[in-house]
């Protein structure tokens, strides 16, 4: 097969990460036979310097004429100052709102070899942590309009409006994943103060009645964080809205030990996708080849998966990250003092995996 992917690397450790992402893909190419060719899109601070915009219309479009996206991570200090609209971040809401890509789809799920790098207590880790969090991604309160005002004393307004088709479209994407795994989809909200909540909720129950096969609850978004470190065994699937789904998912990525290990997919009514890792650019740790590239290559897993329809592949890439994981690799961030663990660099990773595709049939 023939597939040509928008590379952002972006700022800070995006271009190290997409690097070692590429270098599987690569590897993945000449194994079963496809041809993955590459264009090169800036997005983030990169843009600003470059263009003075963190994504200009020339470069949304390129990624629009792709079979996919894969992105590093965007921000940094530098660009701190810059106006709210300039910020490289808002290249994300400008990317994610012009692909059209409204369900985001983040797995929270543990490696069994990294169970103590998770901070909860091991009786509750032992229950075991594999849940999804289908978060709506143009919509909300991200979307509505922000307006400042006042003289004198300042006030501010964002606004936070959802529409009837927009939950619903989300809300199935909630019930054909869950239908695809324990059949279990929780629907958070705010119902007992807002409103986009209520229409949010009586939604999911309407489309409830077409899935009788997925056993639907109801949480409120507060009781849901505590849940979420409490007993996160109970979860299969999660279906909120955009940010409530951000907050969530950080939430989710912490227990389950890194947050350079999670990748995640952002999928609309195509099957052109984002797909990204969790995290951001990492200035801290920039230009070392220290990072972890985890999440990014299982990014690239999943586009290979939900865009291009490759699932022996994408299993393929997640079979090498878990025997490098088993074989004691670790980069910084997912080291611990147990015997037998392996310091390795960002671009070890990258090889160690490479070669574990490589070695297996
Ligand atoms: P961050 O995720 O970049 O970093 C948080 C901490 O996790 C840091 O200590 C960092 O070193 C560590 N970390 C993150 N990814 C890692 C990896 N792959 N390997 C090892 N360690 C890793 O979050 P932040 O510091 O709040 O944000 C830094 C910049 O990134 C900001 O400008 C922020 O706006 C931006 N950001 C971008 C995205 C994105 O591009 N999708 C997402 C979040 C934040």
């Amino acid at each position: 097969m023939n597939k040509n992917i928008a590379v952002i690397r972006g700022d800070g450790i995006g271009p190290e990460i997409v690097n070692e992402a590429i270098k599987v893909l690569d590897v993945i190419a000449e194994k079963y036979g496809h041809t993955f060719s590459y264009t090169d899109a800036d997005m983030g601070g990169c843009a600003i310097d470059k263009y003075g915009d963190p994504l200009p219309q020339h470069e949304l479009d390129k990624c629009l004429k792709t079979d996919s996206v894969l992105l590093g991570a965007v921000g940094g200090p530098k660009w701190d100052g810059v106006p709210g609209n300039m910020r490289p971040e808002k290249g994300l809401l400008r990317i994610r709102a012009g692909m059209g890509v409204y369900s985001n789809n983040r797995p929270a799920k543990i490696w069994p070899q990294l169970a103590s790098a998770s901070p909860l207590k091991p009786e509750i880790v032992e229950k075991g942590i594999d849940f999804i969090i289908v978060r709506e991604l143009i919509g909300g309160i991200y979307f509505g309009e922000h307006k400042t005002y006042g003289q004198g004393e300042k006030v501010s307004e964002d606004v936070m409006k959802y529409s009837e088709s927009e939950i619903e479209r989300i809300g199935r994407i909630g019930f054909e994943t869950a239908r695809k795994r324990r059949k279990k989809l929780c629907s958070v909200e705010k119902s007992n103060v807002l409103d986009t909540s209520r229409l949010w909720k009586s939604v999911m129950h309407r489309l409830a009645a077409e899935y009788p096969d997925v056993e639907l609850s109801d949480m409120l978004v507060d009781n849901c964080a505590m849940q979420i470190v409490k007993d996160p065994s109970q979860f299969d699937v999660i279906v909120t809205e955009n940010m409530f789904g951000d907050i969530l998912s950080d939430e989710a990525s912490m227990i389950t030990g890194s947050i350079g290990m999670i990748p995640s997919s952002s999928l609309g009514a195509t099957s052109n996708g984002l797909y990204e890792p969790i995290h951001g650019s990492a200035p801290d740790i920039a230009g070392k080849d220290v990072a972890n590239p985890i999440g990014t290559i299982l990014s690239a897993a999943m586009m290979l998966r939900f865009s291009f329809d490759m699932p022996a592949e994408a299993d393929d890439i997640e079979a090498a990250v878990g025997k490098v994981l088993s074989e004691g690799y670790r980069t910084g961030d997912i080291m611990s003092s147990e015997d037998g663990l392996k310091l390795t660099k960002c671009s070890e990773m990258g090889d160690l995996i490479c070669r574990a595709i490589k070695a297996s049939k």
